[in-house]
């Protein structure tokens, strides 16, 4: 149930001209689809919130530059948050100290509040299915769009597909894009950063020395670095450790199993190579 603050946007009172319309627009799939929803359905749309904290997947940056483009008219703002100087400050985010979302909220309600004598409405991207979100005591002018509609994040990001939103299909592996070094994202999204997007992986390798807490409970950048090492040579992907292993103890058996197998392939070559490289030698003769 939406409490009085979430009135349907563009219906009724908060449908009026009175109101600042403004949507909160990360450049992730969900938040893409209510922009062109509301586009699509003619709704007003008086400006457009990004926060940008420098680390997101470029492509999600090259999201809301394409939204730009089709929300012609309509006004982008930029509101930048320091994401490094935070990571030296509190280290890497996690689910208890998200020091970043913290930071944008509160960077983007100083922004849109600094007027007093306006009205705004805050249009957020969230999907049906988040009701949980949508529930939690805004204490401002907010509306979900998306959730108004009954439209699930599957069926957002078929509407982003639709108006040629691909994000170099990195949805395909992940089911969230925004910073790609984000700890949140967990191992998965690691792993495709460090297979798929190697100036990124480099980018967040550099960013961990820069954090005084670790990546992961478990999981440094460093360690993590060694894991899918270990998943490009080794063919472990995805595997657990063993339970009675340390990680030190099965790295060094994957990379002897993997050495065993490169000297053992060396050798089969020599043999089957040896008789044709000779034969061909006699008719070169
Ligand atoms: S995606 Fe992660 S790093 Fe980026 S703002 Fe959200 S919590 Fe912070």
């Amino acid at each position: 149930m939406l409490n009085n603050s979430m009135k349907p946007c563009g219906m009724g009172a908060q449908g009026s001209e009175a109101v600042w319309r403004v949507l909160n627009v990360s450049g992730g799939k969900d938040s893409v689809a209510m922009a062109l929803t509301l586009h699509n359905e003619g709704v007003r749309i008086d400006e457009v919130i990004v926060a940008v904290l420098g680390v997101e997947f470029p492509s999600v940056l090259r999201a809301v530059d394409k939204l730009a483009g089709i929300l012609q008219g309509v006004k982008f703002t930029e509101i930048t948050v320091p994401f490094v100087e935070g990571l030296e400050k509190y280290g890497w985010p996690s689910s208890r100290s998200r020091w970043c979302t913290r930071q944008k909220v509160d960077k983007i309600k100083k922004y849109l509040y600094q007027d007093k004598g306006r009205v705004v409405e805050e249009c957020i991207g969230f999907a049906k299915g988040e009701e949980h979100r949508a529930e939690r005591n805004f204490e401002r002018t907010v509306s979900f769009p998306l959730i108004e509609r009954g439209i699930t994040e599957e069926r957002a990001l078929a509407i982003c597909r639709e108006h040629g939103f691909l994000w170099d299909h990195l949805y395909d592996a992940l089911p969230r894009l925004s910073c790609y070094c984000c700890p949140l994202g967990g191992i998965q999204q690691a792993r495709v950063v460090y297979h798929e997007r190697k100036g990124l992986w480099e980018e967040m390798c550099y960013l961990d020395g820069l954090s005084a807490k670790t990546y992961l409970m478990d999981w440094s950048v460093e360690k993590l670095n060694r894991r899918f090492y270990m998943e490009d040579v080794g063919g472990v992907t995805r595997k657990r450790k063993p339970r009675n292993k340390t990680f030190e103890q099965w790295e060094a058996e994957v990379l002897e199993r993997v050495r065993r197998e490169a000297v053992h392939r060396e050798r089969e070559c020599a043999v089957s190579c040896t008789p044709r490289f000779t034969q061909e030698a006699k008719e070169a003769k």
